[in-house]
């Protein structure tokens, strides 16, 4: 039995300025607005947390994490750290949904237990590092020469595969990927994105259209809830299918499998509530045989760090869309992945999650600190 008992919790809002506007179908991005979750216990270690809230995918923002942060950093006070699993069941007792908010607390209890072990998170999980992580590289929806133009920097910039953003019109899709494929060449992998941008009917016209692109894979295509209808797009798509608002537990994960409604999942912290649901998902994924993409909302090379660890647990994650911190406007984060070029991240051997954050720049964020 561990005597460990959790002493103090600090919430800590993380805003980062994008070095330019993200378009998606469902809104406009200027500024990454996370929250920091620290997690201290009575032996003197700390777990750190970060998660990255989307209003317009999750329904949460940075006030309304931070508020709950404080309702859960009250109920973790006391708690023996290390029992994982009845921490996060208790969180969901206490609180329903608010997934992004859960991931910050998910991650810190998750690097508190790698740190105690003295060991990578991955090393934890069970997984080692048999493969090299490249991102692909996100392009924001735009007209059909400023995406080209995007989609041909990335490629020089040696990125393997470009993620697309669409989901506004038949014609607009289709004309953007015409100009991005006649930009990149026959053979450059192109990944795309609908958002829910398109009906039943628009997302199957859609589909068949861009099949004289070679697209690898298209994500979430029409509304999340819709997965009866997914089941039809899928069938008559020429385009593999990618659930992602969709997923966002490891419930949505064996719905969408029994029902054959698409290719692959699309697992992200801020849906899944961090790594222990998420880990769920890869499990479902692992039995009906579906890979897995992990992705990202804003996150710092932070979080960034902890999905590597997930990703070097399960060989079912085949794609990796890890490029949020790239497009941020500045890196608070020390330690963790590095990036090398190309969209090669590595990962060093630390304990724990193995990153932190630069405490100067979290001195001019607004912070509580429960205890
Ligand atoms: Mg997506």
């Amino acid at each position: 039995m561990s005597s460990a008992v959790i002493t103090k919790v600090e919430i800590i809002k993380l805003n980062i300025p994008y070095k330019e506007p993200f378009v998606i179908s469902l809104g406009v991005i200027h500024e990454a607005t996370n929250v920091v979750v620290r997690i201290h216990i009575s032996t003197g270690l700390t777990g750190t947390g970060e998660c990255a809230p989307f209003v317009f995918i999750v329904g949460e923002t940075q006030e309304t994490v931070f508020e709950l942060a404080k309702q859960v950093g009250k109920l973790l006070l006391g708690k023996d750290p290390f029992a994982i699993g009845e921490r996060l069941n208790e969180i969901d007792r206490a609180v329903q949904g608010n997934p992004t908010m859960k991931s910050a607390f998910d991650m810190a209890l998750y690097d508190l237990l790698a740190l105690k072990a003295g060991m990578p998170l991955y090393q934890l999980l069970g997984g080692t590092k048999n493969r090299e992580i490249h991102t692909d590289m996100t392009i924001s929806i735009g007209t059909p020469e400023k995406v080209a133009s995007d989609a041909l920097t990335f490629q020089r910039e040696g990125f393997p595969a470009i993620k697309v953003k669409l989901g506004t019109s038949l014609k607009e899709d289709v004309a953007r990927i015409r100009a991005i494929r006649h930009a990149v060449g026959p053979d450059y992998p192109i990944r795309i994105d609908a958002n829910q941008g398109w009906d039943t009917t628009t997302a199957i016209e859609t589909l068949k259209a861009l099949e004289p692109f070679h697209i690898e894979h298209c994500e979430e295509p029409i509304a999340h809830w819709n997965s009866r209808e997914l089941v039809k797009v899928r069938a008559y798509s020429p385009i593999p299918i990618m659930a992602d608002e969709s997923i966002f537990d490891h419930h949505d994960a064996f719905r969408l499998a029994s029902m054959g409604a698409c290719d692959y999942f699309n697992i992200k912290f801020s849906k899944s509530g961090g790594i222990h649901k998420a880990l769920k998902i890869v499990a479902v994924a692992e039995s009906a045989g579906i890979k897995c993409q992990v992705g990202c909302m804003s996150e710092s090379r932070f979080a960034l760090t902890a999905l590597m660890h997930l990703v070097l647990a399960s060989d079912a994650i085949v794609h990796y869309d890890m490029d949020s911190s790239l497009m941020l406007d500045a890196d608070p984060v020390i330690g963790g992945i590095e990036y090398q070029g190309s969209g090669l991240w590595i990962l060093e051997d630390r304990p724990g999650i193995g990153a932190g954050f630069d405490e100067e720049y979290l001195e001019t964020m607004e912070k509580v600190s429960i205890s």
